[in-house]
């Protein structure tokens, strides 16, 4: 059986020939649990159930490996808690709760691997690391920041080609506002300091914790290895998310590519606008499922 998937990286639809038939490699972004998810969320999820299920069926169920993070450390989630009056390990923990429950009641597997941010700490620093020796972050005011100017022609990639950013852009920064701290306008956050009620770890740069994109590199490379088959997500993470973790990627690992294929679901639309928490728009898929 022949499947086509359609490839960010190339605009293409492009055959499918993993690298290994033995063992697929697939990763996606998950949730970051600081609300109960609405059906634009649950869309993400049932997509790639289908897809993961197709590939069970092509390779065989043993022969799968689908990985999908959960994010369990985040400015939305302290804000939240804050708001809450809660604990913030209360709230992701129960967030994350309602997030299984939600997602099996809408018949969807399990990834084969979830793994949560906060517990990946060692391996963010350690790739933080690599990228600041490789030469494309540096620190600045107890942050550490990818440079993007650094990355230049990695085998085929370029920074910007996943999202199709021109660098020059991105550079300049025009119109915004700017931290003085960055070299470039473009630059991003790998790692930036915690104030005392902030969730912090101890890092060779201070207590601190990590920026969003650097959990999503760590965490793939850690359970499907440097490189491999399939890469997804909703269509809203190709940038600056996903630009950026293949740029920390290749240039943290020393590879010249990182996935194979780039997956991006588009978005459950409400009278033509995006399912979202912030334009209030939404039914959580718990309402959903107690009114049917
Ligand atoms: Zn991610």
């Amino acid at each position: 059986m022949t499947l086509l998937l359609h490839n960010s990286l190339s605009g293409q639809k492009e055959e499918f020939t993993p690298y290994d038939a033995k063992n697929v490699r697939m990763y996606v972004c998950g949730p970051t649990v600081y609300n109960r998810p609405h059906i634009g969320n649950a869309r993400a999820v049932v997509v790639y159930d289908v897809l993961f299920r197709l590939l069970r069926k092509i390779y065989g169920e043993n022969h799968v490996t689908y990985v999908r993070n959960i994010t369990d450390v985040d400015d939305k989630i302290n804000a939240q808690a804050k708001e809450n009056g809660e604990p913030i390990a209360q709230l992701t923990q129960r967030v994350t709760q309602w997030f299984h429950e939600d997602m099996a009641a809408l018949g969807n597997l399990k990834p084969s691997k979830e793994p949560k941010a906060t517990q990946h700490i060692k391996e963010i620093i350690e790739l933080i690391e690599h990228i600041i020796k490789n030469g494309h972050a540096y620190e600045a005011e107890k942050h550490v920041l990818f440079d993007v100017n650094s990355v230049g022609q990695i085998g085929d990639y370029y920074y910007g080609k996943l999202s199709g950013k021109k660098l020059e852009d991105l550079i300049a920064g025009a119109r915004v506002e700017v931290e003085k701290y960055k070299r470039n306008a473009g630059d991003f956050v790998l790692w930036k300091p915690s104030k005392e009620d902030e969730p912090g770890w101890d890092s060779p740069w201070g207590r601190g914790r990590p920026g969003w994109h650097i959990e999503c590199s760590a965490m793939s490379t850690k359970y499907l290895g440097n490189d491999f088959d399939i890469h997804g997500g909703g269509a809203d993470l190709k940038f600056p998310h996903h630009e950026n973790e293949i740029a920390q990627s290749c240039c943290g690992n020393s590879l010249s590519s990182f996935s194979n294929y780039w997956i991006h679901n588009g978005f459950l639309t409400v009278n033509g606008e995006k399912m979202s928490k912030s334009l209030g728009n939404f039914i959580t898929v718990h309402d959903l499922l107690e009114r049917v």
